[in-house]
């Protein structure tokens, strides 16, 4: 499908350096013994308790728990929004922890795509604008910026909305506008921490459905967190937080 053909174009695919090669799949994130604490004056929240895990590329996973169970926090350590108390991090073999905050800045933009439940697109900004902003400081001429994005638009199925702004869209469109803007730099990983919050149930089908399809058609690597089991049910591999833990994991290599 014509998909197909657009991410695996020299100018969409995914870069594929970096990262240590487990036999015939590649790690992207290895996390070792992760702990977070929260100090809130003299109170302590022990938000992650010691977790253990590792996804490997074309993954597609759901981080499940009930709410306070951690879920955001690690979305937040793996996304480099935020620093664990304790424990390893390695993205693409790279042990994040001792990186300074420019180069966090740029692991955010180059490796990961970030979908949220709010979408937080600029309202004010077309389509086609809101998926250029993450390739603002790549060097890319405007002509070429603008093209790219067009192209990852048509991939989530909505080049003909690309200069419509936000509030022209249903949340359906505006969620796929905002994963054409995670997809655009080619990330390595994306991060969707409840896509699927704000959308009734038919659209939510179709945003999971989406990301089934990038998964399997064009081997991108998605972390997503849900607190809902019917939506769990896209991804190939469930992992379960309760109180700071991991109490399940299907991993199947
Ligand atoms: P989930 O996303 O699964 O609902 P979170 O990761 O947001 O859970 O929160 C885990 C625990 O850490 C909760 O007890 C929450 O109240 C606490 N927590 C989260 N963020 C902060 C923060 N910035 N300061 C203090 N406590 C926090
Ligand atoms: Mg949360």
């Amino acid at each position: 499908m014509a998909s197909e053909r657009l991410y695996h174009s020299s100018r969409l695919a995914p870069s594929h350096d970096g990262g240590s090669d487990t036999g015939h799949k590649t790690e992207i994130i290895r996390i070792c013994d992760l702990h977070k604490t929260y100090k809130m004056g003299d109170i302590e929240v022990n938000a992650l308790r010691g977790i253990n895990v590792t996804i490997l590329r074309s993954e597609f996973v759901a981080v499940m728990g009930a709410s306070g169970s951690g879920k955001s926090t690690i979305m937040n350590i793996v996304g480099c929004l935020d620093r664990p108390t304790r424990g390893a991090y390695f993205l693409e073999g790279q042990d994040v922890s001792a990186l300074s905050s420019d180069e966090w800045a740029h692991i955010r933009n180059r490796k990961i795509g970030f979908v949220f439940q709010g979408f937080n697109l600029l309202h004010r900004t077309s389509a086609v604008e809101n998926v250029e902003l993450p390739m603002m400081y790549n060097g890319f001429l405007s002509k070429e910026r603008r093209q790219r994005a067009l192209e990852v638009l048509q991939l989530v199925g909505l080049a003909e909305r690309a200069h419509h702004l936000p509030n022209q869209l249903s949340g359906g469109q505006q969620q796929r506008v905002a994963i054409a803007r995670a997809l655009v730099n080619r990330p390595s990983l994306i991060l969707a921490d409840e896509p699927t919050g704000n959308l009734d149930t038919k659209t939510s089908v179709e945003i999971m459905e989406l990301f089934q399809n990038l998964n399997d058609t064009e081997g991108i690597t998605i972390v997503l967190v849900t607190h809902e089991p019917d939506i769990a049910e896209y991804a190939k591999r469930q992992i379960v937080f309760r109180d700071g833990l991991i109490i399940s994991d299907n991993r199947e290599n």
